[in-house]
């Protein structure tokens, strides 16, 4: 069974339907790419998935437990934890601060502030410091860490290296590599399309709300994702 499965799903803003019967199933340790211009759907399928915006048809599947109706927190306490996209870290609290808040949230497991410490190896210095000191890399980092401090099994990752220098996004990307290696699931909502499949097993790419392309990510040609990403054919 696979860990989650996503199942033609319809998500509305009003009038507008943002995702049209987007289905794909995930299973544990996958990383899956979600790429596709602005406006294609991206955050708001990341957003249905992890519970923030109900869907109008269509199923989410965790572990074969149907979510579909369920709140945010309690997929949360489930197993899936959302990066939003523009971090949303508590500014006026500190790094470890930020973290414990987010265990009550979710489950019990391996990750406690000095695994996200070893995780994230430039957050360590800044422990208690305020979040809203930090750099972007590392308030991207102490995003991620919040999020692993609920233990999920299915993490959430929109845009994460948006708005940061290379130098950080390298050291985020290092960082996601090795929650790869350890088996964590990941959906990740990129801009840039090499470092996307570089990292991901398989990529969809949306357009105007459809997947027009769903593919292994070492089999995938540059052309056949940019043909998908402009809807060229
Ligand atoms: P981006 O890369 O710009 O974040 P995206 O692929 O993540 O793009 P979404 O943010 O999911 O796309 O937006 C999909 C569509 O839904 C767009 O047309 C957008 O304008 C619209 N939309 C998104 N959020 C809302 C909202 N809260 N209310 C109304 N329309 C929305």
């Amino acid at each position: 069974m696979s860990l989650l499965a996503v199942d033609d799903l319809d998500v509305r803003h009003g009038l507008l339907q943002a995702v049209k019967g987007v289905g794909f199933a995930l299973e544990k340790g996958e990383t899956l790419a979600l790429i596709g211009a602005n406006g294609a759907g991206k955050t708001t399928l990341l957003r249905a998935i992890a519970g923030a915006h109900r869907p109008a048809g269509g199923r989410v599947l965790l572990d074969g437990a149907d979510v579909t109706a369920m709140p945010a927190h309690r997929r949360a306490a489930m197993g899936i934890a959302l990066v939003p996209e523009g971090r949303r870290l508590f500014a006026q609290m500190t790094v470890e601060e930020n973290l414990l808040l987010a265990r009550s949230a979710g489950r019990r497991g391996r990750w406690t502030v000095e695994a996200v410490m070893e995780a994230f190896p430039n957050l360590r210095d800044r422990r208690k410091a305020r979040a809203g000191s930090l750099s972007g890399g590392e308030q991207q980092a102490t995003a991620i860490g919040r999020a692993l401090m609920t233990n999920p099994d299915v993490l959430l990752l929109d845009e994460v290296s948006l708005g940061l220098s290379p130098l950080a996004v390298d050291r985020v990307y290092a960082s996601l590599q090795g929650l790869i290696a350890s088996g964590t699931t990941i959906i990740l909502v990129e801009q840039d399309l090499k470092r996307a499949l570089a990292v991901a097993d398989r990529v969809i790419c949306m357009l105007e709300g459809w997947s027009v392309l769903e593919a292994r990510a070492r089999d995938v040609t540059r052309e056949q994702v940019t043909d998908a990403y402009f809807g060229l054919r």
